[in-house]
């Protein structure tokens, strides 16, 4: 038997109690970016008439729906 005092105990729960808000807030944060990013692949943005579109085809060179140019997929940088 593990004899522990009533404020070691305390501290391992609050240390679990914080290990796991980590860990969720950890797991929450990565689907956000993914989610993001997987969202940022799918906007275009035309090199002709600057229009930005969104297409989810797999289509490697999509078409603008304004000029009708097809725009290679070049990667939408943050601000
Ligand atoms: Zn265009």
């Amino acid at each position: 038997m593990i004899h522990v005092t009533l404020s070691e105990l305390m501290v391992i729960y609050l240390l679990l109690l914080l290990g796991g808000v980590g860990t969720m807030w950890v797991i929450r944060k990565i689907g956000t970016v993914r989610s993001a990013w997987r969202l940022r692949k799918t906007w275009v943005i035309c090199q002709a008439c600057s229009n930005h579109y969104q297409d989810t085809s797999p289509s490697t060179l999509p078409v603008c729906p304004e000029c009708g140019r097809a725009n290679e997929r070049l990667p939408i940088r943050e601000i």
